[in-house]
């Protein structure tokens, strides 16, 4: 009996399992010795100098902007080719989203239409590095430091991803903060987590005290110590902690992800291959290998196939493939509608690859019979 491939999934082996029962065996199971030994792993593979881990990358994006102090209805630009955690990061902060539409080629952020949108209330950018390929980070590093506006990096989607300039994602080379998703459809996984990492000590120790209700025991900032027991809060904060149980198993997922990323990249060269022929499919763009993949997304002409999309998902499903879109765009939301008047035809980009995408299955457990399955079953559909 074939079992359902889905779009994506984690990979959990023994090691992880062991360490993870070590961690519940121990003194901590809220946030202890374990969450600075993954936040240290993480320093280490992507070259920050801190690292906060939290309890989800929603969690990770909402303080990174409430770290940068921006004072209220300012604006803050983003993709609309994003999960809605992105955007909704700024409205949680009182900040007006704004959206720049994508460039055609890599579904990302486009920093021409990004100085379009600048203004005066601009003060965070949230590039979104989609499915694994980072940003033209240069060229928006550019268009903020004329304008000294921020740059959060959404990088749910991209650890173990490297610039062109041999950086790697979350190193912060170009951004205050990048932010990682550690959701087990991502790359690695803590069942629910996140990380975000910055440079900037202040930026750092304001992450610290938000992720735990604004509270500090730390002598340097407290006002009195008149004893053990004491503590002050100094900020609006919340409990966006990551527990040791996570961080275990996110210390033991980040030993793979090397190998995680050879496995996706080798999926996705297989797929590009088989896939190449076919009309009305188009493969993703060609990457020179720096680009940990989360998400293989093809585009199909359904109208020239004459097969809707639903039956395609529909068709695939019934061979137990699962597949799913990635994304609809964040403005045609009914609460963006309601709340911004934004409307369909606003990123006509992002709108027309949506109309088109679909994203395959692409994690490292796939057997080779897994891979050769989804080939078969795509090409059935466009004979
Ligand atoms: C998954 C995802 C998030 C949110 O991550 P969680 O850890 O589930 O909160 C944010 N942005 C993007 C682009 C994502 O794909």
């Amino acid at each position: 009996m074939n079992s359902f491939i889905n779009y994506g999934r984690q990979w959990i082996d023994d090691n992880d399992v062991d360490e993870v029962i070590k961690a519940l065996k121990s003194d901590y199971l809220t946030q202890g010795p374990a969450v600075e030994v993954f936040e240290d792993t993480i320093c280490e593979y992507t070259g920050a100098k801190h690292c906060v881990a939290v309890s989800n990358a929603t969690a990770g994006l909402h303080l990174a902007v409430r770290a940068l102090g921006i004072e209220k209805d300012s604006e803050g630009i983003t993709s609309p080719n994003t999960f809605v955690a992105s955007s909704n990061a700024l409205i949680y902060n009182e900040l007006k989203p704004v959206f720049a539409d994508i460039d055609a080629a890599t579904y990302n952020i486009d920093p021409f239409k990004i100085k379009e949108k600048i203004s005066e209330k601009t003060k965070v950018i949230i590039p979104v590095h989609f499915a694994g390929r980072p940003c033209d980070m240069a060229a928006i590093r550019k268009l903020t430091e004329e304008n000294k506006i921020h740059i959060i990096e959404d990088a749910a989607h991209a650890i173990g991803s490297v610039y062109e300039n041999g950086k790697k994602v979350g190193s912060c080379v170009y951004s205050d903060m990048t932010v990682f998703s550690f959701h087990p459809v991502k790359t690695i996984t803590t069942g629910e987590g996140g990380a975000v990492t910055t440079n900037d000590r202040d930026l750092y120790e304001k992450l610290k005290m938000l992720r735990s209700h604004g509270i500090t025991r730390d002598a340097s900032y407290l006002t009195s110590n008149p004893g053990p027991w004491y503590y002050e809060m100094h900020e609006l904060g919340f409990n966006y902690r990551m527990t040791d149980i996570q961080a275990a198993l996110g210390t033991a997922q980040m030993k793979k992800l090397e190998s995680f990323k050879a496995r996706r990249s080798y999926i996705i060269q297989r797929y590009n291959e088989a896939f190449s022929s076919l009309d009305h499919l188009q493969t993703p763009l060609a990457d020179d290998g720096n680009s940990c993949f989360h998400l293989y997304v093809v585009k199909i002409d359904f109208k020239r196939l004459g097969k809707s999309r639903k039956s395609v998902m529909e068709a695939l499903r019934s061979k137990k493939i699962g597949t799913q879109v990635h994304y609809i765009p964040v403005h045609t939301q009914p609460y963006y509608s309601k709340e911004y008047r934004y409307t369909y035809g606003d990123y006509p980009e992002s709108e027309k690859y949506y109309e088109s995408a679909l994203s395959l299955p692409l994690y490292p457990s796939m057997t080779d019979a897994d891979i050769e399955r989804v080939i078969s079953s795509i090409k059935e559909l466009f004979v």
